[in-house]
C-alpha cells in the first residue's frame, strides 16, 4: 500500500524522526487557516504548497510552490487543487490532486546555506538484509545519479536480526561528509528513520530530500512509503490510510469480488488459474509476439458467476483485442470450467466483442474441450499451452 507524503510524514514523525511540519488542506480556505497554525508554531511566515499524488516528480510537473504570504497560499493551494498534476512518474494523463499539504519553508535562509541529501530504507532481496542507501546528491532523480554518478551513492546493509548498529549509523553521516552538530543529527535522524521502516513494516521508505538546514538540523521534507500490505493486520491503525482514490478501480472492484488482477499494457486479456500458470501463461503470450493486458488469478473455483466477473473485469479495458482463458483443472473439473465459459458467455450477450481463447487441460479436458467446440459461440479452444499462443496470435 503506497502512502501520501503527509501521511508518511505522520509516521515519521510518530518514530521521532524530525520532519518539515506540515498540515493537509483540501480546500484553499483550510489551507490558508494551516499556514497561519503553522506560522504560531514555527515563527515563519513562508511556505511550501505541494500537492498530495501517489507519485514523486511533483516539483518538475508544477506541483511545489513557495508562498511568502496568506494571499499566496489561497492563490496556489487554489492553482493546485483539483488540477490534474502530470509528474514523470503519473500516467500520461497526471492525477488529480484533491489535497495539498501546506509545510513550513525549511530553506532559509537559502538554498546556498542548505544540502539535500538522499536516503531510502529497503529490503535488499538477494542479501535477505535491510539497506540504507544515501547519497549526497539528494534533490534529484536517483536513477539519474545511479547512472552517471554511481559512485555518489552509498549502501549500508543492516542484519535485521543484530538492527541497526551505532558505528553505522555514524558512518552514514561520515560519508554524507557531515561534521559537528549536522553531524550527530543525522546519526540520530538514521536510526529513527530505521526504527519507523521496521516498526511499521514498511517495504520502502524514500526521502528524497532529507534536508541539512542552515542552522544544522536535519529534517524530511519529501516521504514515498510503501507498507507491506501482508503485514497490515498488525497495523490497524493504518487501514485508514488508503486511498482509494489513488487507486486503479479495475483492480479495486476485483478485489472486492475475491480476485487478484493486476492491470497491465498490453492487449490481450488474461484469465488464469493460480498465479504461477499466470505468470507463465504471460511469458508465452509475450513469446508468441502478443502483450498481456493484464495478470488475473481466478483462484480455484472456476464457476460461471466468476468467470463471468473475470470477463467482465477484462472486458472493461478498451485495450483488449483478444482473451485468453488458461485453466489448469485439478481440483476443479475442465467440464465445469468450460460450462461456466460458455454460460458466462450467453450469459452476457453483446458484451462480448473479442474473440476467446481457451486452454483447459486436467480432469475431464477432452469434454471440455467438445463443450467449447459444440456451443457454436466465438471461442476457439486450444489444449497446447503453444497452440493457445498461437491462435492468440492469429486474431490480433
Ligand atoms: P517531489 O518533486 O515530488 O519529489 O517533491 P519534493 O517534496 O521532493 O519537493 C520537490 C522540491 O521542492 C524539493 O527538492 C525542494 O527543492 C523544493 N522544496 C520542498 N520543500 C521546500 C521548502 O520548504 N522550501 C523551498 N524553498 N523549497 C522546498
Ligand atoms: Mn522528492
Amino acid at each position: 500500500m503506497n502512502l501520501h507524503e503527509y501521511q508518511g510524514k505522520e509516521i515519521l514523525a510518530s518514530f521521532g524522526v524530525n520532519v518539515q511540519r506540515g498540515i493537509v488542506a483540501d480546500t484553499p480556505e483550510k489551507a490558508v487557516a494551516a499556514a497561519k497554525t503553522l506560522t504560531e508554531s514555527t515563527g515563519t511566515s513562508w511556505h511550501v504548497i505541494k500537492a498530495q499524488i501517489h507519485a514523486g516528480g511533483r516539483g518538475k510537473g508544477g506541483g511545489v510552490k513557495l508562498a511568502k504570504n496568506l494571499d499566496d497560499v489561497r492563490s496556489i493551494a487554489d492553482n493546485i487543487l483539483g488540477m490534474q498534476l502530470v509528474t514523470p512518474q503519473t500516467p500520461p494523463e497526471g492525477k488529480k490532486v484533491h489535497q495539498v499539504l501546506i509545510a513550513e519553508d525549511v530553506y532559509y535562509p537559502g538554498p546556498s546555506e542548505t544540502s539535500e541529501i538522499y536516503m531510502s530504507v529497503l529490503l535488499n532481496r538477494a542479501s535477505g538484509k535491510n539497506m540504507i542507501m544515501y547519497s549526497t546528491e539528494g534533490g534529484m532523480d536517483i536513477e539519474t545519479v545511479a547512472e552517471e554518478t554511481p559512485h555518489l551513492i552509498f549502501t549500508e546493509e543492516i542484519d535485521p536480526g543484530l538492527g541497526l548498529q551505532g558505528f553505522q549509523a555514524r558512518k552514514v553521516a561520515f560519508n554524507l561528509g557531515l561534521s559537528g552538530t549536522a553531524f550527530k543529527e543525522m546519526t540520530k535522524f538514521v536510526s529513527a528513520l530505521y526504527n519507523a521502516y521496521v516498526g511499521s513494516d514498511a517495504s520502502l521508505f524514500e526521502i528524497n530530500p532529507v534536508l541539512k538546514t542552515a542552522d544544522d538540523k536535519i529534517l524530511a521534507v519529501d516521504a514515498k512509503v510503501t507498507l507491506d500490505d501482508n503485514a497490515l493486520f498488525r497495523h490497524k491503525d493504518y487501514a485508514a490510510l488508503r486511498d482509494l482514490k489513488e487507486e486503479n478501480p479495475v483492480e479495486i472492484e476485483a478485489n472486492e469480488a475475491g480476485l487478484n488482477y493486476v492491470d497491465l499494457d498490453g492487449n490481450v486479456g488474461c484469465m488464469v488459474n493460480g498465479a504461477g500458470l499466470a505468470m507463465a501463461t504471460m511469458d508465452l503470450i509475450k513469446q508468441s509476439g502478443g502483450d498481456p493486458a493484464n495478470f488475473l488469478d481466478v483462484g480455484g473455483t472456476a464457476d460461471a458467476a466468476r468467470v463471468e466477473t473475470a470477463f467482465r473485469l477484462i472486458l472493461k479495458d478498451p485495450k483488449v483485442k483478444a482473451i485468453l482463458v488458461n485453466i489448469f483443472g485439478g481440483i476443479v473439473r475442465c467440464d465445469r470450467v468450460a460450462q461456466g465459459i460458455v454460460d458466462a458467455y450467453k450469459n452476457m450477450g453483446d458484451a462480448i466483442k473479442v474473440p476467446i481463447i481457451v486452454r483447459l487441460q486436467g480432469t475431464n479436458a477432452e469434454q471440455a474441450k467438445e463443450l467449447i467446440d459444440a456451443s457454436g459461440l466465438n471461442v476457439l479452444s486450444a489444449t497446447a499451452f503453444e497452440e493457445a499462443a498461437q491462435k492468440v496470435q492469429s486474431v490480433l
